[in-house]
């Protein structure tokens, strides 16, 4: 008899994304004549950057010849010309020193974020900020690490730290023990970023309590405050409990791509149960030659281009299509009397609903009244509730009629 993994099933039926495409396509159905626009979707819409285009050509001409064959990339942790390529540009152009061997290049910040905790062991305390990406908690509930969800979805177990607007969506430190706690700046949904001294903080707290940091760093090209760090280990000593995660997804348009990477420092140090302190590099690594090949040669070549003067300087434009969105999105909304948060250093806006409607419920409000699709606040966690989440994605002609659309709305 074949027994499934039973943490399988603590997992909440109906996750967000499914639930809200299940709406939509009703309503189009019972409405095919209406068009939706969706300011919802977490997936960018510009093209590829021309010099991306052009490596990707050239590699996969590479290919085809027998001079310029590429196999397996030698332990599947990236071509060496990538790993330096983000050494110097994303790390030592603000003065961090990252090793060659303490970046690992895989095909996605989601699977980095979901399959690191595996190397972890099951009595970790896990802490998560509510709101949150689900990427983070669905993984542990399916290691185990978790209890069954209460009725507002909160998972036995794991601490949550809430963020409101009455904090500026800024955890605070838990008072509980924790072992390992995820933080994502700037962050997914909130828009909100952290600055030196919040980040100072943690890495503080990391330290003196030998806990580990998992920082996601997915959006961190948008920042666009130079106040504001990009990686974590612009913080002194954050390179002793902390683990980065970069995905070329929304930086350079990559999502269809596939290309991240993330970086385990050769400081890090965990523990086993007796209390010895074991390094965390060669555990990754290890995990990583067993269960990954690695990243095609072409899509590696397309993200080295990211690198180039062209390159920075054509993702940089694309960014600013999406911000200049955001900038938009924020300022008509205000105009139309909501409260907005984010949308400065992040594509995300985190606007709250109108007083006294729930997140789906202004969630069906939108759709029904005027066709637009947005993400409810509640479907990332319990204090998402009375929030509503657009992103900058979209094509700019359909961020001006979603706007116009937002002005007919009556709640
Ligand atoms: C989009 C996103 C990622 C990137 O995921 P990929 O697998 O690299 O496409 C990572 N973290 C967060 C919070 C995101 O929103």
């Amino acid at each position: 008899m074949a027994l499934i993994n039973e943490n399988f099933l603590k997992l909440k039926a109906g996750y967000l994304f499914p639930e809200i495409g299940r709406r939509v396509r009703a309503y189009k159905q019972q409405n095919p004549d209406k068009k939706v626009i969706s300011l919802g979707i977490g997936d960018v819409t510009q093209p590829l950057a021309p010099a991306v285009v052009e490596a990707m050509k050239a590699a996969s001409d590479e290919m085809g010849k027998i001079e310029t064959f590429h196999g397996y990339d030698d332990g599947g942790t990236g071509y060496e010309f990538l790993r330096k390529a983000i050494q110097h540009g994303d790390f030592q152009s603000r003065g961090v020193e990252i090793g060659l061997d303490e970046i690992f290049v895989s095909d996605g910040a989601k699977c980095d974020t979901g399959n690191l905790q595996e190397i972890f062991g099951i009595d970790n305390v896990i802490a998560v900020t509510d709101p949150v990406y689900p990427v983070y908690v669905d993984t542990n509930v399916m290691a185990g690490r978790t209890g069954d969800a209460d009725e507002k979805g909160r998972y036995g177990k794991i601490v949550y730290m809430p963020c409101t607007a009455e904090n500026n969506f800024t955890p605070v430190l838990p008072k509980e023990k924790v072992d390992i706690v995820y933080l994502c700046f700037p962050n997914n949904p909130t828009g909100t970023v952290a600055t030196k001294e919040d980040l100072k903080k943690w890495v503080d707290f990391a330290r003196e309590t030998k806990a580990i940091i998992l920082f996601d760093a997915a959006y961190e090209a948008f920042i666009t405050d130079a106040s504001i760090p990009h990686s974590i280990y612009e913080i002194e000593g954050a390179k002793e409990v902390a683990i980065e995660f970069r995905s070329y997804s929304k930086t350079a348009g990559f999502t269809g791509v596939r290309c991240a990477y993330t970086v385990v420092p050769k400081e890090l140090i965990g523990y086993t149960k007796d209390g010895k302190a074991v390094d965390v590099n060669p555990i990754w690594n290890r995990r990583q030659s067993t269960k990954f090949n690695g990243v095609s040669y072409i899509t590696q070549r397309a993200a080295a281009a990211i690198y180039t003067p062209q390159g920075q300087k054509q993702i940089k434009d694309i960014i600013a299509i999406y911000m200049n969105n955001a900038k938009t999105i924020c300022k008509e909304l205000a105009a139309l009397g909501y409260t907005v948060y984010g949308g400065v250093n992040a594509p995300y806006i985190w606007m709250k609903t109108p007083k006294g409607v729930s997140s789906w419920e202004f969630f069906d409000k939108l759709l029904n009244g005027v066709q637009l699709v947005g993400t409810p606040g509640a479907g990332f966690g319990a204090s998402g509730e009375g929030y509503f989440r657009l992103t900058a994605f979209g094509k700019p002609e359909d961020v001006k009629e979603a706007l116009a659309r937002f002005a007919k709305l009556k709640v």
